[in-house]
Formats: C-alpha cells, sequence, structure tokens
C-alpha cells in the first residue's frame, strides 16, 4: 500500500496528517509513505525528518501517482488531488455537510472519501476519534487567549502591595472541550464554575474541583441525546437556564462557551442583555463561533467588543498548537488504519457493513453513499 501525504492548501490550516512516529509505524505494517515536499514545515516538521522516518519526500504528483490512500487534514480541493486513481481511499475530516460540491467531485473522481469526523462514539471508535483530539487542544488554548485578552491575573496573589483576586471563569457546555478549559482554568488558579444541559456532566465538573450551575426541577431536558451527544432543550428549560445563568454571569471574568448541538445551529446562551450586566473588561470565548455562536454579537474569527466585554470568536483553535494537533490527528488516523490492517493482504481492508466503515464513507464506486448526506 502506499500511502500519501499532502501538504495542507485550506487558508489557515497550519496541521499535517502525518508525523515522523506514525509514517514509522504505517512503514512497520508494510506500506510505503510518500509525503508532499513542505507538508510538516507549518507543525515544525522539516522534511528530512519524515525522510529519516524512512518517507518518500516528493512532489505532490509524485507523491499522489498510484497511491492506494491519501491522509489530509482539512478536505483538498478536488483538482488538488486530480491525480489520484479511482479507488483510492481519501481520508481526513472532509467537512461533507459544508462541502458538497466537493465531496460530488470526490465521487466522480472514483475515489473512497471518509469522513474521519464522523467517527461513531463508540469505545473501539475512542483513539480515531479527531473531534476529541481535537477538542480537547481548543479547551485548553481557550482559556490561554482568553487569558492573554484579560487585563487581570487569572491566580490570586498576595503581595506586599495588596492582594489581587482570583478571576472567576464560567464554562458552559462541559463536552471534551469544556472540561480542558475548566481543568486549564483551574491549573491557572481561576474560581471555576460550569453549566451543562446533560446532567451526567455534574460529577465531572466537580472532580475538576469546579462548582457545577445546574438547573433543577425542570421538566423537558432532553440533553441525553444520541451518542453522548446533546440534544435541544425544551422553552421552559431555555427560559429556566436563562433566568440561572443571568444571577451567575454578572459575576464572571471570564466565560468560555463550548455548546454544541449536532447538524443544528449551536444553542443561543448568551444574550447582549446579559453582557451588558458584566463587568467591563470581562472577556467572553465563543467556541461555537463557526457553528453560529453561543453568544450575541460573536463574530467568527474576530474579537468583538460590546459593553466593555470582549467577545472572541473562536474558530479552528487547534490550528494555533499545530505540532500537538497534528501528532494527535496523525495518530487517530493510525489507528483507524491500523485496526483495519489486513496483515496477510499487506493492505487496508473496509468490510463495507462494519459500524465505522458506514458511519465515515462517504463516497465509492463513484457515487455518494452517505445516508448522512443523502438524507
Ligand atoms: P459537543 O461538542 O457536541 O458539545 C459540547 C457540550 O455542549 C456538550 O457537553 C453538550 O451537552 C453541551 N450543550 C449542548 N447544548 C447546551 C446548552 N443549551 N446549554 C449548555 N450546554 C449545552 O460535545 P463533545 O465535546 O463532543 O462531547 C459530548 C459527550 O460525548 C461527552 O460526554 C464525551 O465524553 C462523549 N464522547 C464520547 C466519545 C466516544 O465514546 N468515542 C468520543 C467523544 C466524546
Amino acid at each position: 500500500m502506499k500511502l500519501a501525504i499532502l501538504k495542507e492548501t485550506a487558508p489557515g490550516e497550519t496541521r499535517v496528517a502525518a508525523i515522523p512516529e506514525t509514517a514509522k509505524k504505517f512503514a512497520a505494517l508494510g506500506a510505503t509513505v510518500a509525503v508532499e515536499s513542505g507538508a510538516g514545515l507549518t507543525a515544525s516538521i522539516p522534511d528530512d525528518d519524515f525522510a529519516a522516518a524512512g518517507a518518500q519526500v516528493g512532489s505532490r504528483a509524485e507523491v499522489l501517482s498510484q497511491a492506494d490512500i491519501i491522509l489530509c487534514v482539512s478536505g483538498p480541493e478536488p483538482e488538488a488531488v486530480s491525480g489520484a486513481r479511482p479507488g483510492a481511499l481519501l481520508v481526513g475530516a472532509l467537512d461533507p455537510f459544508r462541502r458538497s460540491a466537493a465531496i460530488g467531485a470526490y465521487a466522480a473522481a472514483g475515489l473512497q472519501a471518509l469522513a474521519m469526523e464522523w467517527m461513531p462514539r463508540i469505545t473501539r471508535a475512542q483513539s480515531m476519534d479527531v473531534l476529541s483530539s481535537q477538542s480537547n487542544l481548543a479547551g485548553y488554548k481557550a482559556v490561554i487567549d482568553a487569558a492573554a485578552a484579560y487585563g487581570r491575573a487569572f491566580p490570586m496573589m498576595m503581595t506586599a502591595a495588596g492582594t489581587i483576586s482570583p478571576a472567576r471563569v464560567f464554562v458552559m457546555g462541559v463536552g471534551v472541550a469544556g472540561l480542558q478549559a475548566i481543568a486549564t482554568a483551574r491549573r491557572l488558579g481561576a474560581q471555576v464554575s460550569a453549566t451543562d444541559v446533560r446532567s451526567a456532566t455534574r460529577e465531572q465538573i466537580q472532580s475538576l474541583g469546579a462548582k457545577p450551575i445546574f438547573v433543577e426541577g425542570v421538566a423537558g431536558i432532553e440533553g441525553e441525546g444520541q451518542g453522548g451527544y446533546a440534544g435541544e432543550t425544551s422553552d421552559e428549560y431555555r427560559r429556566a437556564q436563562a433566568e440561572l445563568v443571568s444571577g451567575h454571569l454578572a459575576k464572571q471574568d471570564i466565560v468560555i462557551t463550548t455548546a454544541l448541538i449536532p447538524g443544528k445551529p449551536a444553542p443561543r446562551l448568551i444574550s447582549d442583555a446579559q453582557l451588558a450586566s458584566m463587568r467591563p473588561g470581562s472577556v467572553v470565548m465563543d467556541l461555537a463561533a463557526d457553528a453560529g455562536g453561543n453568544v450575541e454579537g460573536t463574530v467568527p474569527g474576530e474579537r468583538a467588543e460590546r459593553h466593555g466585554v470582549a467577545i472572541l470568536g473562536a474558530v479552528n483553535l487547534a490550528c494555533s498548537l499545530p505540532a500537538d494537533s497534528s501528532a494527535l490527528f496523525s495518530r487517530n488516523l493510525y489507528n483507524f488504519l491500523s485496526a483495519f490492517w489486513d496483515k496477510d493482504q499487506g493492505a487496508v481492508i473496509l468490510p463495507p457493513e462494519d459500524e465505522i466503515v458506514r458511519a465515515i464513507t462517504l463516497t465509492n464506486g463513484g457515487r455518494v453513499v452517505s445516508e448522512r448526506l443523502a438524507g
């Protein structure tokens, strides 16, 4: 099997789909690994390191020629993989809902496109889950960026010139990113509280030394949706949540929002009136900016300001930690492909009925075959 690792072309993309460690591991499975020259530079990996790991480094055309598997982080423009042979696998975060034209073009080119972000949330697939690995880093970086934008310190400091009180950090949405945000803010010495619609998160919040803020006694919580994801809440719940959160928000210095509902716009958690109740100089970091935003006034990729409160519209924070995010993403790809590696045939065999294969296969045999895309 020949594996091709492309230099990413999407704007702002800094990651790479293999690191020398995974290149070596693929070689140990018997694969030939070809890396496009310069592919690792933005993640601080020189071509020489890939070559030392046994990979062939070459031009895009050389790398793509006769490749059986093409690895990417963001989905490439179809023209960028036009040299690929029909039947090759294209594996990466292909963003299927927003890139339907590109997915159609992959099908027309005969590629079998596999969307890593549609990995099912089952125990077997945990080590292959790019959403988790990248969200974890995003949760960390959200706190670091918010701290940098905040004009005060995080920890309590007792100095000869007086005491600095600790920052109060509120995390809304306690999934993978939210949990890491809580842990990071705690490490920096902040007083941390957090909320979610899924009651299972209450204990997780407490175990990290933060205070859970939860709506009590309201019927209609549908927060335990499929596969560990949240569903939409009832109107009554939303009203109770807004009331509870309003009182709490006014006392916070930093708010990190991470709430997402798969396939739906992000839930609106903070209104303009609530922002106005916050102390000037406070910072709100909206990790759901790309999905419509949890905060009124969020501009994706930009810093906005309302009532003296900075609103940071975070977009793809994992790209700002390219060395670590590439390492984790690459291992997710290796864990996926190696799980389907048939040693006797020396090839990746994807049984069409396998739960993972079904969930992530977008195109096959010249057609778009994903039920989610068809529906
Ligand atoms: P996510 O990114 O879809 O959402 C982030 C958080 O926002 C979730 O906790 C969600 O409950 C919360 N949220 C949604 N609407 C909200 C609202 N109105 N108010 C407050 N919070 C709201 O979630 P995620 O980070 O991907 O993880 C969700 C769960 O799935 C976690 O428990 C995680 O451990 C689990 N998970 C399991 C696997 C696996 O088993 N392979 C992989 C990844 C995640």
